[in-house]
Parts: structure tokens; C-alpha cells; sequence
């Protein structure tokens, strides 16, 4: 054990660390991220643990003495490191990609080093006006409007919760117009059966139970129907029931499906319902203008959410939240009255007041790094790869007399399964399941699963950055193999 240098004017007092020693740990730590971004790949992209292993390696109680920061290191090399998962491995497809990249580590330690915390304008100038300026540009390389305000939560999930507080705070002030009070018992939103659990959650959390999300049937391309969902809202109208929102999704989870936009927002317009969309993956692909189909009528949705800390490189957390009406959500949030704004520069945004979160991280910080770092031409071109590359794969795929694709490739989420002439769809699911858990343990993938139609479905995510060609056909030999040997 170290003792701490204290002697000199100017040192750290209590178990803070010596400018001195603080540099030196500093550049060891930046040295270990520098070796470990240049290699992801000499790691096994899943560990092979047991849950409990490292809780076994660690003592039950936090240490009386400090540590000094070698020692602290050296341990997380040795017990903590062998359990992690390398999410920025050319070969980590699962779920979808959150790599992030080195601009974003060093955003995120400028972050910490500050350490800002973004309650009000005056809080944190840089935080509330960095803030507004990367959601505007973000909002400019995606070709969102321009006037959308845009805001920085930890993930879709907060986003998605925040629209529909947005959406039921509409929804009650126009009760109040026409002389009527909305009763919270009794409304109810709109989404696919293939949207994020996050919605129905949303619901869930404002004290409704999931059931009063209501879930809108797909077509064979997993995209809502909207005939479905008007019949719906005639059905729950007719009920005596007071539907709020709508929430399309540009991007499902499992597949990527992407809902009718255009249409869905015609009959949220029809009954003045809030239309946000999740787009918190596929959003990104937004910043191709080829890819800009995809994302028509987005421009008519009440709020917006996308994660670039999937799909645009940024480390975990930041998802970008964008809406027409802050107002909503100033009037559902903000705990000051309005009579005491009048006089406010509106330039001087108060975050605090349109989120749950009193307190805000940094977040801006990461995204102005990483968009200066890249520039939207580079990032273009790191998107067009990854979906060269899904489309690759899907060539592949669909040639192979034993594997077939069970959704559109539409971005770079591609979902197959290997079926063997003549089998049951049980065999086939069982077949699947195993080719998933071999793939995964050889420790070169790692790729996970849905479900579409019942079917089991192997999920391969192309998103890191380190991801090229060569692992990609390196995944395709390995399935093949792997997938005739186990059957
Ligand atoms: C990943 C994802 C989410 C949830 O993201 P979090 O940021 O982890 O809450 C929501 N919707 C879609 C479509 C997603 O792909």
C-alpha cells in the first residue's frame, strides 16, 4: 500500500490522488485503452464464465485502506477484465453494435474531468448550448426539421417515456380546451407487435398496465398495418376509451422492420394522437440520402428518438431526443409556473425542465467528438460499409440451399436460419439453437437471437467499426461448418 503525497501546497488532501501521481496513473490507463483499441481482436469477444465468478474473486467488503491506482489497475487487468464482454470486437454482431470509438473515449474522460452537471443554462452554459448544437447538427446530417429541440437521455428507453408523458400531457390539455377533464384510467397508445419493449413499458411506468398498449398487428415484412391500427383506435374510440400516441418504429428490434410512417402519421393527424417514432438502431441510417426512404413522414412525428451510441459510433450513453412540442413537456416537467419565464432569454435552455432527470451528464461532449472526428462524409461512408457488407452476407445466405433469410436486409441487421430438408420447425428451432451457442462459444462471434413468426432466428448485427469483409466471410464459413456438423 501507497500512502498518499500530501506534504506539498497544492497536493490532494483525503484519498484523492497527487497531480503527480493522477498523470502517471493517467497515462498508464490511456495506455491500456490505446493497446486495447488497437487489438479488440486477440480477445475472446464472450467471456467464458459462470455467473458468481467474479462476485468469488472479490472480498465482501469494501477495503478500510485505499489502494494506490497500479494496484487498483493490475486487479482489474486480472479479475475484473477476464469477465468482460468486447462490445467494440469486429466479431461482437449480437443485440446491435455499441462499439463506440476512441474520440469517444476521450469526449467521455474530458466529461468525467469536468464533471458539468446540466440543470439549468446557467448550471452549465457549455453543456446546455454544446447540447443544442450537436442535436441540431445531428438533426441536419439526418434531414430531420431543423426547429426540432432536440435533448440528450441516457437511452431510447427515458426517450420513449418521455413522448408519451409528452403525448398524455397534450392529450389532456385538449380535453381541458373543449371543457372536459382526460381520464388517466382510461387511455391508451398504439405501437406493433414488433416495437421495442420500451413502449409498452412507457405505459406501464405513467400507471397504466402494458395492456393499454396495444399492439398492432405486422405484414410479412414487419411492418405495422395500418389498416389494423385504425380499426383499433374505431374499436377503443367506440369502447369510451381516450387514445394518446402513436409510436411507429423506423427499425425493429428484432428484424428491422420499418412501419408505414407516412401512413401512420396520416391517421395520427386523423385523430390527433402523437406520433413518435423509434428509430433508436436504424435512425443513424438517416444520414445517407439514399437511405432517406426509409424515413418518410418521420418530419410529421411529435418526437423522434435515435441512439447514436448505437449506430453512430458515440460510447454509451446517448440517445438523442428530438420533439415539435417542448412545450409538453415543459408543462408536464417543469416544476417552476410559467408566469415566472417571461422574461428568459429563450436561448438560455433549462434542460431540467423537459426531462424526469434533475441532473444531466455531459453527454453533448461525446457526440460534438465524434461528429468532428468523423465528419458526416466519414461516417457515411462507415455506414454504406456495414450495409455492403449485411448485403453481402444475405447474397450468401440466399444461395446456400440450407440456410434462409427470414426478413428483408434492409440496413445491417441480418436475421437467417439454417434448415435442413425435410425437418420440423421444432427440429429446425432446436437446430438453430445449438448453431447459436457453437458460434458463440468459439469466443470469435458473438451473435444472438429473435423470434419471427415463431421461428427461431440467428440475429447478425453488423455495426463496429471494426468490423470488414474478411470477418464477415470468416462468420459465414464458421456457421456453415458448424451448422452441418451439429445437425
Ligand atoms: C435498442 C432499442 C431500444 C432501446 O434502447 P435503449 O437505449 O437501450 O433503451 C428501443 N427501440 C429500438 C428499436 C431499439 O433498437
Amino acid at each position: 500500500m501507497k500512502t498518499l503525497d500530501t506534504g506539498t501546497l497544492g497536493a490532494s488532501r483525503g484519498n484523492d490522488l497527487s497531480p503527480e501521481e493522477f498523470r502517471r496513473a493517467g497515462h498508464a490507463i490511456v495506455d491500456w485503452i490505446a493497446d486495447y483499441y488497437a487489438h479488440p481482436e486477440r480477445q475472446r469477444v464472450l467471456p467464458d464464465v459462470a455467473p458468481g465468478q467474479l462476485l468469488d474473486k472479490l472480498p465482501p467488503s469494501a477495503p478500510q485502506q485505499g489502494a494506490c491506482q497500479e494496484e487498483i489497475l493490475a486487479d482489474f487487468e486480472r479479475l475484473v477484465a477476464p469477465h468482460l464482454v468486447h462490445w467494440n470486437h469486429p466479431g461482437f454482431m449480437a443485440y446491435f453494435a455499441a462499439g463506440g470509438s476512441r474520440p469517444g473515449v476521450l469526449a467521455d474522460a474530458l466529461a468525467a474531468a469536468v464533471n458539468n452537471v446540466g440543470l439549468l443554462w446557467y448550471s452549465s452554459p457549455a453543456l446546455a448550448e454544446l447540447e443544442q448544437v450537436t442535436t441540431r447538427w445531428l438533426a441536419g446530417a439526418m434531414g430531420l426539421p431543423a426547429d426540432w429541440f432536440g435533448m440528450i437521455h441516457d437511452t431510447a428507453s427515458t426517450a420513449t417515456l418521455h413522448a408519451v408523458i409528452a403525448a398524455r400531457e397534450l392529450a389532456a390539455a385538449k380535453a381541458r380546451q373543449s371543457g372536459a377533464e382526460l381520464d388517466l384510467n382510461r387511455i391508451v397508445m398504439y405501437t406493433s407487435e414488433q416495437a421495442h419493449s420500451s413502449v409498452e413499458k412507457a405505459m406501464s411506468a405513467l400507471g397504466r398496465g402494458v395492456e393499454a398498449c396495444r399492439k398492432i398487428r405486422c405484414d410479412d415484412r414487419y411492418a405495422m398495418r395500418p389498416d389494423e391500427l385504425e380499426r383499433a383506435i374505431a374499436r377503443d374510440l367506440s369502447a369510451g376509451l381516450s387514445p394518446i400516441a402513436i409510436t411507429a418504429t423506423v427499425g425493429t428490434t428484432a428484424s428491422t422492420g420499418i412501419d408505414p410512417v407516412q401512413e401512420i402519421a396520416d391517421i395520427a393527424a386523423e385523430h390527433g394522437l402523437w406520433l413518435h417514432v423509434d428509430a433508436a438502431y436504424a435512425g443513424a441510417a438517416a444520414v445517407l440520402p439514399e437511405m432517406r426512404l426509409h424515413f418518410a413522414g418521420c418530419e410529421r412525428a411529435d418526437s423522434f428518438v435515435v441512439n447514436p451510441h448505437k449506430w453512430l459510433f458515440v460510447q454509451m450513453d446517448c440517445s438523442v431526443f428530438y420533439t415539435a412540442r417542448p412545450e409538453c413537456l415543459r408543462s408536464a416537467l417543469s416544476q417552476t409556473p410559467e408566469y415566472l419565464r417571461s422574461g428568459q432569454d429563450p436561448r438560455a435552455v433549462n434542460y431540467m425542465e423537459h426531462s424526469i432527470a434533475l441532473g444531466r451528464r455531459f453527454r453533448a461532449l461525446k457526440l460534438w467528438f465524434v461528429l468532428r472526428s468523423f465528419g458526416t462524409e466519414q461516417l457515411s461512408n462507415v455506414l454504406r460499409e456495414h450495409i455492403r457488407l449485411a448485403r453481402l452476407l444475405a447474397e450468401w445466405v440466399a444461395q446456400a440451399p440450407d440456410f434462409e433469410l427470414l426478413a428483408p436486409v434492409d440496413f445491417s441487421l441480418v436475421c437467417l436460419r439454417y434448415r435442413q430438408e425435410g425437418a420440423s420447425e421444432a427440429e429446425t428451432d432446436a437446430a438453430n439453437e445449438r448453431l447459436l451457442r457453437a458460434v458463440n462459444a468459439t469466443g470469435e462471434f458473438f451473435l444472438s437471437h429473435a423470434r419471427l413468426e415463431d421461428r427461431y432466428t440467428i440475429r447478425i448485427a453488423i455495426g463496429n467499426i471494426t468490423t470488414t469483409e474478411a470477418y464477415v466471410r470468416r462468420l459465414w464459413e464458421l456457421l456453415q461448418g458448424l451448422a452441418r456438423c451439429e445437425a
